[in-house]
């Protein structure tokens, strides 16, 4: 476990003095409180183990109690029935003060998750703030339509006149994993919120700090008391007791591919509606005539953009044989050269992965994959003073039914295979029970675009990978999830298409 990792701390004054709080009590309607049973958890930066602080350990009360606020302010409350152009200047102004206290989040966040502070600085946090601006756009764009109809029945004097109106689907319980936290939480509000929607977010047990901090920027930003409220906990208990719950109308869950499946039934007491954005295993397909100044930072950064932890992370790599050794030899010499170290040192190419239990979970599978014939073309090792390191890694001689190949790692972890032509490499891409994204590293357009429309997956990149936008749908086909969030249809994952006839 030899890897020095000095004990770095905040600095930016505004971090500094959330985390001297020491204890960060939850948002329930227009109150900070702990939980109903005192109980409090701990948050660790990954990195060192060092304790950052507590928030409380929620249970289903707390659950209930949130869900009450939120069911109160969606009913009497001012948010559904502002103006759109009122709910936009409120979106749009959270935004403003996410980029104003960006260097103050990308801190909390990397602190408690452990990313590269640059991945927060420059991607995840500004494009948190693009959710809300974007969607302050779109809260203004919630129409319905005008239909004629071939209505018989008209009494003398009469006509009819039909028309649909979109309106909020109601409470909302937003489930948000611990990969991205801010990005990922704000991917859910700003389309709810845009919608009229009031929320309960569950932020993950891992991660729960820049939701909180999110919460009172919130309402700094004008948002009335109770249309959002969070409640931190265990996924297990509060997570389940929001899916489970009668007075939530609809669960927008990211997540894993298991939990998701729980999910889904909780939430058949009511019929819920649910969306869910769970698990990957995406393929990144280079074909010989590829830019290989492209194609080869690009499978690498496909993979080990904040240490592997991204949902639609490049994990299977399939190379056309004639460029195979080229192509794999210079992901594998980028996986050596790349620095580990404490995401608040600004070198730091490599985070931790977010704790010991995800770490562990992440090197098994690359030992049981040694096991079985796999090989380590780089990295494989465990290390850090919290063993939360693992290096970036590269195996070859992988079969496709071995479960580094099949499984989800979620960590810095590519398999990579030769093929022997375009055909073989789709059916091996979809070969998967996932499909979340994949990309295609060609010059030829055509290859290109017949392997867009033949890979079964939510989203396909060509010669590029991980471009997100507010604008761009995302999410999963298959076991990948259902439904997709940001992008204009995002919004109606929130409302409800209400049909009006009426004699005239
Ligand atoms: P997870 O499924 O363990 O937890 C996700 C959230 O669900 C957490 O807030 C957790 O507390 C909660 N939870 C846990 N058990 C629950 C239960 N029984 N009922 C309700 N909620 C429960 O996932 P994770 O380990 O936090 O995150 C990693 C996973 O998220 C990966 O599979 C990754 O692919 C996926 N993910 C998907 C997307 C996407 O857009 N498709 C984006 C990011 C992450």
């Amino acid at each position: 476990m030899s890897l020095d990792i000095p004990a770095l701390k905040a600095t930016q004054p505004a971090a500094v003095a959330f985390l001297a709080r020491s204890d960060h009590p939850m948002l329930l309607g227009e109150h900070w409180v702990p939980a109903e049973s005192g109980q409090w958890m701990e948050t660790v930066d990954p990195a060192t183990g060092a304790v950052l602080g507590r928030f409380p350990n929620g249970d289903a009360s707390d659950a209930n109690r949130a869900v009450r606020a939120a069911r109160a302010a969606f009913e009497n409350g001012p948010w559904p029935a502002m103006t759109p152009s009122q709910r936009a200047r409120i979106l749009w102004r959270v935004g403003e003060l996410i980029e104003q206290h960006i260097d103050e989040l990308a801190e909390l966040e990397t602190l408690d998750q452990g990313k590269p502070l640059w991945v927060g600085r420059y991607a995840e946090i500004p494009g948190a703030a693009e959710q809300f601006r974007f969607f302050a756009g779109q809260a203004q764009r919630i129409e319905g339509q005008t239909i004629p109809t071939s209505i018989n029945y008209q009494p003398p004097g009469k006509q009819v006149m039909a028309y649909t109106v979109k309106q909020p689907v109601g409470v909302v319980a937003a489930i948000v994993p611990w990969n991205s936290p801010l990005v990922l939480t704000a991917m859910k509000l700003a389309p709810a919120l845009a919608a009229g929607c009031c929320v309960v977010l569950k932020p993950a047990e891992d991660t729960s700090l820049t939701a909180l901090r999110l919460g009172e920027l919130l309402l700094e930003a004008g948002l009335p008391p109770g249309v959002v409220n969070i409640v931190t906990g265990r996924g297990d208990v509060v997570g389940a007791a929001l899916a489970a719950h009668p007075g939530v109308d609809k669960i927008s869950f990211t997540g894993s591919t298991t939990v998701g499946r729980s999910v889904l039934q909780a939430a058949g007491g009511n019929l819920k509606r649910v969306t869910l954005e769970l698990g990957g295993k995406s393929p990144v397909i280079v074909m010989p005539d590829a830019d290989m100044d492209l194609a080869i930072p690009g499978a690498a950064n496909a993979i080990y953009f904040n240490t592997g932890q991204v949902c639609v992370a490049g994990s299977r790599l399939y190379v056309h044989r004639d460029v195979f050794d080229r192509v794999v030899n210079g992901v594998a010499d980028i996986a050596r050269s790349m620095k580990l170290g404490h995401g608040l040192d600004a070198a730091t190419q490599v985070g931790p992965v977010v704790s010991r239990k995800q770490a562990d979970r992440v090197h098994r599978y690359v030992q049981d994959a040694v096991a079985d014939g796999a090989r380590l073309l780089a990295g494989g090792r465990q290390l850090g003073p919290n063993g939360t390191f693992i290096e970036p890694t590269v195996l070859v001689d992988v079969r496709p039914d071995m479960a580094c190949v099949r499984e989800e790692i979620f960590g810095p972890v590519v398999v990579a295979t030769p093929v022997d032509s375009l055909e073989e490499a789709l059916a091996l891409a979809n070969d998967s029970a996932y499909g979340l994204a994949a990309s295609v590293w060609t010059r030829d357009l055509s290859t290109a675009h017949r392997a867009a429309a033949r890979i079964k997956s939510g989203t396909v990149w060509i010669n590029c990978h991980l471009m997100f936008d507010a604008s761009l749908p995302i999410g999963g086909v298959k076991e990948s999830g259902w439904g997709r969030e940001s992008g204009q249809a995002a919004v109606d994952n929130f409302l409800e298409l209400k049909t009006v006839c009426a004699v005239i």
